[in-house]
């Protein structure tokens, strides 16, 4: 099996793999424990506690999701959670331990009980060190592409997926990877956005190139915001934060929160708390820099000192604040894609062959909105469904081969990169304008005449694509030309949540639309899903969103 992607869904896939019998190649353009997992701060859901229960977490994620998550997904990945956490406890990872020597738990947005497990504020940090661990430890099973970058997902006369085509980053050498059954676990699509909390390498590769081979994406036109990044730079300052007993105040110093959220406070979830926050600065009750304030001196300063470490040194070195002292401001900023791959409880997408998890997929467990600490736990809980499903469908085949002149292809592309004229715009003005593009018109706020707009400039941007030029024309670690195949599958995806947020005219989590008041359930409780179909412009169709107990109600926190 070829596994593309070692963040967290990635090496979960690959450990459950190897524990199923399978011999498993796994692919990541940068080392393993520099994925992008490695960022996630502020814990891991699970009804753990005797006094908590799934469904209750369950109904917590479907109301978070504005009932867009599928129920039986989301019941399949509340049910698993607690066995997750034992697995990782069991391996090695050191969750905070309360008081009495058990796991101790902090609260988090949305949810009803406080079932955030967590290591300080470096969780994910946490996680994927001990992961890797354990696939080093079963190298005779997982080979490991480290500094491989998959350029295109391969696919037979009937349109099954039999691999990838593969570039070493070190000499610029390409392979074919033959393979039984491909996960793709090459994570979210946050550069997209400028700013975002994500890094540079979360470029939406794995997005683009299932929807290039014709696999179904799903409810893209639903992209976070959370409620707490820095402003310029869009640095996360964890969720944790509020968790702990941090306030949001606007510039006339009022915890505003309780006229949106009255029960919740500072804990509704983030769909609600973003809008909130730009709410006040749209009126003019923010500070200057378009920020409002998040005031963490409410959290004892020891308790900050031991348990949100991380942002103690983000606030002093990115803003010059000490956030045990006095507050931050910070406002809403892109943070995740909900939308993604379309796949099933098992991984499985529309092409034979071709799985995939994590952030890269839309099982879809959030729907409208996700649950801050639920994606860590959807990496983990269908990275390891996905990986014991595609074992146990690679026992019962042959290897298909792929010719290996489909390398020929990839490499007219690189060579047509790499000839070039300097004379177009270059990969970091377009990807500037792009970012900057989709966070003007693809926010908190949406409406026709700014996606209309964000949709002309994006393919205006493609087409400028073509032909931007590159300085770096060698072979060692050529990141000029990653940067031009990455900037093409950015554009693609960008593309797609433009045309799903223009078609879905109703607010639904994330996807405000201030020309659509109000939810629409009879009109738009379904999802959109978009592929190519075939042709080179998305294609728009729909299926209906499972409901399995809840029945859509007002949401209120
Ligand atoms: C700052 C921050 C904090 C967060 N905190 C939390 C939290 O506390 N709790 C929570 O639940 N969630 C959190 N999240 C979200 C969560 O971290 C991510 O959704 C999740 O880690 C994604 O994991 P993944 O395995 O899907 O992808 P990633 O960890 O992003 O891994 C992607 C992998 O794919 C590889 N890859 C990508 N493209 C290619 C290619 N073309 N060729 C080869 N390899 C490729 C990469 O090298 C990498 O190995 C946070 C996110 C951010 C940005």
């Amino acid at each position: 099996m070829l596994i593309i992607g070692a963040g967290l869904a990635g090496q979960r896939a690959a450990l459950a793999a190897a524990e199923a019998g399978a011999s498993v190649a796994i692919v990541s353009k940068v080392h393993p424990v520099r994925s992008h997992s490695v960022a996630a701060a502020g814990g891991i859901n699970a009804a753990l506690n005797p006094e908590d229960s799934w469904e209750s977490h369950a109904f917590d994620t479907v109301k978070g999701s504005d009932y867009l998550g599928d129920q039986d997904a989301i019941e399949v990945m509340c049910r698993e959670a607690p066995d997750q956490i034992l697995y990782l406890e069991h391996l090695g990872v050191t969750f905070h331990r309360n008081g009495t020597g058990h796991l101790g738990t902090r609260a988090f947005g949305g949810a009803s009980a406080a079932r955030t497990y967590y290591v300080a504020d470096i969780t994910g940090h946490a996680i994927l060190h001990v992961l890797y661990e354990q696939l080093m430890k079963r190298s005779e099973q997982i080979d490991r592409y480290e500094e491989w970058f998959t350029t295109d997902l391969l696919q037979d006369e009937n349109g099954h997926c039999t691999g990838a085509v593969c570039r070493d980053l070190r000499d610029g050498a390409l392979e074919v990877f033959n393979a039984k059954a491909v996960i793709l676990a090459s994570g979210g699509a946050g550069q997209v956005y400028e700013p975002t909390t994500n890094g540079l390498i979360v470029t939406g590769d794995g997005i683009a190139q299932a929807y290039r081979i014709g696999a179904k994406l799903m409810d893209m036109e639903m992209v976070q915001y959370h409620p707490t990044t820095l402003a310029g730079n869009g640095l996360l300052i964890t969720e944790g934060a509020r968790g702990e007993g941090a306030w949001l105040l606007n510039a006339e110093g009022e915890r505003f929160m309780e006229r949106y959220a009255p029960n919740k406070f500072e804990l509704a979830s983030r769909d609600v708390v973003s809008r909130a926050e730009q709410t006040e600065i749209n009126e003019g009750r923010g500070f200057g820099d378009g920020t409002v304030a998040l005031d963490i001196t409410k959290v004892p300063r020891r308790r900050t000192l031991e348990a949100l470490r991380e942002i103690v040194n983000i606030g002093r070195d990115f803003a010059g604040v000490d956030i045990t002292r006095e507050p931050i401001h910070i406002r809403p900023g892109m943070h995740y894609i909900m939308g993604g791959v379309k796949t099933d409880s098992d991984g499985e997408t529309n092409v034979p062959g071709l799985y995939a998890a994590g952030e890269v997929a839309c099982v879809s467990v959030h729907g409208g909105n996700r649950l801050g600490a639920n994606s860590l736990l959807d990496t983990l809980v269908f990275g390891r469904r996905s990986g014991v499903h595609a074992a146990n469908r690679a026992t019962q085949m042959a290897m298909p081969s792929t010719p290996a002149s489909r390398i020929a292809d990839t490499e007219r592309k690189i060579d047509a990169i790499m000839g070039r004229e300097q004379n177009g715009r270059r990969i970091g003005a377009i990807k500037h304008e792009l970012g900057r593009t989709m966070n003007e018109y693809v926010a908190v706020f949406r409406n026709e005449e700014g996606l209309t707009t964000a949709l002309e400039k994006v393919r205006r941007l493609k087409e400028e694509a073509t032909v931007a030029g590159i300085d770096d024309r060698g072979s060692v670690f050529n990141q000029d030309v990653i940067a031009a195949i990455e900037l093409g599958y950015m554009l693609d995806v960008a593309e797609t949540i433009v045309v799903g947020a223009l078609e879905r005219k109703e607010c639904r989590g994330a996807q405000w639309r201030i020309d659509y008041p109000g939810r629409n359930d009879e009109e738009w409780l379904k999802h959109i899903d978009i592929s190519l179909n075939g042709g080179d412009t998305p294609q728009v169709s729909y299926s209906p969103v499972t409901i399995t107990r809840w029945q859509p109600e007002e949401r209120t926190y």
